[in-house]
């Protein structure tokens, strides 16, 4: 077997970087005081800066908030929603709240990208080796065995209840990071914090604006170098949320790339022209089962996708390096890498 290099990065980040291991307070920005704090949960090191007199109560409760949906939506363990269904063996089994949003809101998005988005697509990502680190290249019978299993539409899903057919087995890591930045903002709201930034690995997401009423600056990495930025946008109150080829990957002995975002039509790292797909949005829930289903898509398909659906603004990165970026963003992008970048036209 041949001896892999793995890599695992985040895709966008804040422009001032929040640090720090524990809560701290700094310099006051417009007579404000600011809080970080630092998380790692799903996998994920997460960072959390609020503003306010209140800054410190909410952080609290956000990282609590962070750690009781790891416990309900983790894959891995035991006490999970997740892992009670995927032991199910084809009997119902009564989830939480979240679960239950989380799997209807990827439903919905799987039936608006032609199935793009499949959260039933486990038992082939673990035959991949992507849950862990064991990676291996399956041979395709195999994957063709695994994705007789694999269909989100035999999920039957009512209220709190939840029946999956018999092996099949799901994952909800193409969504659970863009709700836990709802919830968070959620959180942050009703402790009335105004002013607010989070980084959930690849995922950044914005309450309001800066305390000094101007824009947060939210860079995007370039999936080519992705140590270095390749654009940066200005945002307030959104969520931005990426997937990318180059988040975690391994490669085989003669340097080609097998990525974690798998195409349900055959199994494979989905390969369809796109190396990342960044979406902008009101919801970061919606923002993040759409960046998976999109890259999964390709530029045409996402274009046709745009033509029906109001609400987001994107930034795509095809595999012949250009840049394309929806109009939306005109005044808010600037290209800082030396890739061309061009508005998405849609007639
Ligand atoms: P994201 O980083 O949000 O694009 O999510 C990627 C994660 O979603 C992967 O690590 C898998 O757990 C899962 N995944 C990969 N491909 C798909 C797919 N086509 N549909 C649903 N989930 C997927
Ligand atoms: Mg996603």
């Amino acid at each position: 077997m041949a001896k892999f290099k793995t890599v695992v990065m985040t895709s966008v980040f804040i422009v001032f970087l929040l640090c720090g291991c524990e809560s701290k307070a700094e310099p006051n920005v417009s007579d404000d005081i600011s809080m970080t704090r630092d998380v790692f949960a799903m996998d994920t090191f997460m960072n959390m800066k609020a503003y306010g007199s209140n800054a410190e109560k909410a952080l609290s409760e956000a990282e609590k908030r962070v750690y009781s949906l790891e416990n309900e939506l983790s894959v891995t363990s035991e006490s999970s929603d997740i892992w009670s269904i995927n032991h199910s063996q084809g009997e119902a089994v009564t989830i939480c709240d979240d679960t239950a949003k989380l799997v209807n809101k990827a439903i919905e998005i799987g039936d608006k990208t032609n199935g793009a988005l499949d959260i039933t697509l486990y038992p082939v990502l673990k035959e991949w080796g992507f849950t862990g680190e064991e990676y291996k290249i399956p041979e395709q019978s195999v994957l063709n065995e695994l994705l007789s299993y694999v269909d989100y539409s035999k999920i039957d899903i009512e209220g709190n209840t939840i029946i999956v057919p018999e092996k099949a087995e799901i994952d909800l890591g193409a969504v659970a990071k863009g709700y836990t930045g709802d919830e968070i903002m959620k959180i942050f709201k009703e402790n009335g914090v105004k002013s607010a930034i989070v980084s959930l690995g690849g995922n950044v997401q914005a309450l309001g604006s800066k305390p000094d009423g101007s824009d947060w600056k939210v860079a995007v990495r370039n999936p080519f170098s992705p140590d270095t930025d390749m654009c940066v946008i200005t945002i307030s109150d959104k969520a931005v949320i990426t997937s990318g080829n180059y988040e975690r990957f391994f490669t085989d002995d003669n340097g080609n790339r097998y990525w974690h975002i798998l195409d349900p039509a055959d199994g494979r790292p989905a390969d369809n022209g796109l190396v990342s797909v960044t979406v902008i949005g009101d919801c970061g829930l919606d923002c993040d089962a759409l960046s998976t289903a999109l890259f999964v898509e390709g530029y045409e398909n996402t274009k046709d996708f745009l033509r029906n659906n109001d609400g987001y603004d994107l930034i795509l990165v095809t595999d012949d390096n250009i840049i394309f970026y929806t109009e939306g963003l005109i005044e808010s992008f600037s290209n800082i890498s030396d890739m061309e970048a061009e508005v998405i036209k849609l007639d």
